[in-house]
């Protein structure tokens, strides 16, 4: 079958690299940006520059969308509401989970479907095998553009809900953030002592490979709410994380992080959980305080 024309609005450096990996796939490419100038690169690619929202949104059937947030969205599709009955708005900005499921009722009245989409790589991997990409929304409209998604990578749906692929994506890019901010915070201390950031990389390395092992059983443990306590309890990570705080203040870096992890555990243990399993710290997690 033919690649099904789609058009791109939105052209920062995501949208250029979808717009690329469409391109390399043999679908016609029909852009439009704000600011014009940023759609030359791709235009002289081979992708057709709209002059005007409306013209990009009539050219096709499917409008994906890479944008800083769901407001822009508004602020572009708001000026030419006409256009887009009938048309697929593919969203694959990043926003909170509400702002979808508002994006998907605002364009419901005006006739228009949307799919959220988290696409979860940096544009320099957009289109590559390490590329996925969430999917909410209708199930239809996904099976029907599922090859065209697939195009800037495996595109996993995970629902009719629309605000689950945002959350998915914010979920995925809760652990990422975190563990980079642990990585900066944990390098800060062994500099502290005059250790060199490349010298402590392999370390550090080996301990983001080795993190994934610990989740073996976690989750059933977490829908059962029962947290058996073996080797880790909360009692004996809280004191690893006493140790943390102490090794961050001897150092002279910022606190925040590891006191937040230590917050955790010692809440955990006012709970009565010291001799359950580390994993028992999702109680209060869960629960704001
Ligand atoms: P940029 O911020 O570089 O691009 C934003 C785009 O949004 C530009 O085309 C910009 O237009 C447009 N825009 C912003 N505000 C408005 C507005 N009010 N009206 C009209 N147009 C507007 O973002 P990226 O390309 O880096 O990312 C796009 C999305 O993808 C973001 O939601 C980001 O979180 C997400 N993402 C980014 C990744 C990355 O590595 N960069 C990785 C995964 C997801 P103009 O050119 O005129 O300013």
């Amino acid at each position: 079958t033919t690649p099904e024309p789609v058009t791109v609005i939105g052209l920062g450096p995501m949208g250029q690299a979808m717009t690329r990996a469409l391109l390399a796939a043999g679908h016609p490419v029909t852009v439009w940006n704000r600011t014009a100038s940023r759609a030359d690169a791709v235009v002289a690619e081979g992708a057709t520059r709209a002059d005007t929202v409306a013209e990009a949104l009539a050219a096709t059937h499917v409008a994906m969308l890479s944008l800083t947030d769901y407001q822009a969205m508004y602020d572009i599709l708001g000026a030419a509401p006409d256009a887009l009955a009938g048309r697929l708005v593919v969203n694959l900005s990043s926003d909170t989970p509400h702002r979808s499921t508002e994006a998907a009722q605002w364009l419901a009245t005006l006739g228009a479907r949307l799919l959220v989409g988290g696409i979860m790589v940096p544009a320099e991997l957009v289109g590559t095998e390490q590329s996925y990409v969430f999917y909410s929304g209708s199930r239809d409209d996904f099976r029907t553009h599922e090859t065209t998604l697939s195009v800037l990578g495996r595109a996993d749906y995970r629902g009719a809900d629309h605000a689950l692929a945002q959350l998915y994506y914010q979920a995925q890019l809760d652990i990422f953030l975190t563990s980079l901010a642990a990585y900066l915070h944990a390098t800060a201390m062994l500099r502290a002592a005059g250790v060199p950031a490349p010298v402590f990389a392999p370390y550090a390395r080996e301990m983001f490979d080795m993190t994934s092992y610990f989740l073996d059983g976690v989750p059933e443990e977490i829908e059962r709410g029962e947290y058996p306590g073996d080797a880790a309890t909360a009692t004996m990570m809280g004191a690893t994380a006493e140790h943390i705080v102490g090794a961050s203040e001897d150092a002279g870096v910022d606190t925040t992080l590891p006191r937040a992890v230590l917050s955790y555990y010692r809440r955990a243990i006012e709970a009565g959980h010291g001799a359950h399993g580390w994993p028992s710290l999702y109680e209060v997690i869960s629960r704001p305080a």
